[in-house]
């Protein structure tokens, strides 16, 4: 091993670890570099990781500790930026790859941020309110000496929500002594969030999924749709598809997994979903075995629940001719070369989810001036946003026959590393 690169010490680099998986992703990117790969090592160590307890009360009085990350991978264009998931699989080598993909992500975009991510390692749903709120504050607190309104920005992730935005902004807040609204997105309208901030990565992956099937040649509105997760993301696009004419014929959560080729209704299936927990059980459509979902007949399939889905196991099964990457890192490398291999277009979380984090910046640029925009000016804004940064890779994926992956990583890291040479080390 020469001096110049020493392997982190304390990752355990297991195969399928979503840091692995990161990690090929540069590798994969390397031969686009030039001479910026003087600095591309900078993208496979994190700025900054903070490894925290979080102690609470519980309702029945005993005392319970939850490990808790908040890893700021680079900050060369900006504050780190990303969200905060409470999931009980968190682990470190999540954060670093989520935080990572934010910083692709911020750049592909061309927002003025770096990239972050923070999770707990807890199951929210065994919580009471109480217990939610108190995680939410401890945690808050302990990762208070890194984030910041120009440091690092937290936002909402899997299982968190405005609500959890609204404790982190009053706990840093109570701490600073001074109400610090830009300090987190994604919070309540009433406490500085944006409009379609709630909608928007779902908004988003609609978008670019309609935007990517023109380029095929597929008619939207005859087209089937297979989606995974049912949260924040999937619902909302589920609800996005179905307005425009497009068949939802299958959509699967940590509950099960429903089939109706016919089609199914999002607004009923969110009703049964608020109600339930879940999607299983729902009327409007057949129960139907989670691992066959993968081979549900479909023109696009969207991935919008957690990493490490479409492996090298199912990618040779996948029915759809477009797969849009709602969740975070749900295609592994090995599945990404299977699928194009297979001619089936990917369109990459980077791209794909964006949405989410554009309208964070739209709500920090609104808390900054405390001039705030309707909704039909930020839905228009982020349409614009996403359309101009899809087409942009989409140039670059064409011109140096690539993956849009690949492509979306050519840009941003030529970004983040033009930003890191320009700068320079200090001392
Ligand atoms: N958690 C979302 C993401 O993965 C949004 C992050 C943000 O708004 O900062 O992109």
């Amino acid at each position: 091993m020469p001096i110049s690169y020493t392997p982190l010490s304390f990752v355990a680099l297991a195969d399928d670890c979503p840091w692995h998986m990161f990690l090929q992703q540069i590798e994969r990117v390397e031969p686009f570099l030039g001479d910026l790969n003087r600095w591309v090592d900078t993208l496979r160590r994190p700025k900054r990781i903070l490894t925290v307890d979080v102690p609470i009360h519980l309702d029945n009085g005993q005392i319970a500790h939850f490990e808790g990350f908040r890893v700021q991978h680079n900050t060369s264009r900006g504050p780190g930026k990303g969200g905060v998931r409470f999931h009980q699989n968190v682990t470190l080598s999540e954060v670093m790859a989520l935080s990572a993909w934010m910083s692709i992500k911020n750049a592909a975009l061309n927002l003025p941020f770096g990239g972050a991510k923070g999770g707990v390692r807890v199951d929210p749903r065994l919580l009471s309110e109480g217990e939610l709120e108190r995680v939410t504050r401890r945690y808050t607190s302990e990762i208070g000496l890194v984030i910041g309104p120009q440091k690092d920005i937290p936002a909402p992730d899997v299982n968190t929500s405005d609500r959890v935005m609204a404790w982190m902004m009053d706990t840093y807040s109570m701490n600073q002594g001074t109400t610090s609204t830009g300090v987190v997105t994604g919070k309540p309208i009433a406490l500085g969030g944006s409009l379609g901030r709630r909608e928007a990565t779902g908004r988003g992956v609609f978008t670019v999924a309609c935007e990517a099937a023109r380029k095929l040649g597929l008619d939207i509105t005859k087209s089937q749709v297979a989606i995974q997760g049912f949260g924040n993301v999937g619902s909302v696009a589920a609800q996005l598809f179905a307005n425009a004419q497009a068949r939802v014929v299958a959509v699967q959560d940590h509950t099960g997994t429903i089939f109706n080729p016919s089609g199914i209704n999002p607004c009923l299936l969110g009703s049964h979903v608020s109600v339930h927990g879940g999607v299983s059980g729902f009327a409007g459509g057949n129960s139907l075995e989670n691992d066959l979902f993968w081979d549900v007949p479909c023109d696009i399939l969207v991935p919008a629940a957690l990493e490490g889905q479409i492996t090298s196991q199912n990618a040779g099964r996948i029915q759809a001719s477009l797969v849009v990457e709602g969740a975070n890192g749900p295609t592994t490398p090995q599945a990404d070369d299977i699928l194009a291999d297979r001619h089936i277009l990917v369109v990459p979380d980077v791209i794909a989810n964006a949405g989410g984090v554009t309208v964070s910046y739209f709500e920090w640029v609104q808390d900054f001036s405390s001039f705030f925009w309707d909704e039909q000016e930020i839905n228009a804004r982020l349409t614009q946003t996403m359309l101009t940064a899809f087409e942009a890779i989409w140039q670059v994926a064409k011109e140096k026959q690539v993956s849009l992956r690949t492509a979306a990583f050519i840009v941003a890291c030529t970004r983040i590393l033009q930003a890191r040479a320009l700068r320079g080390l200090y001392p």
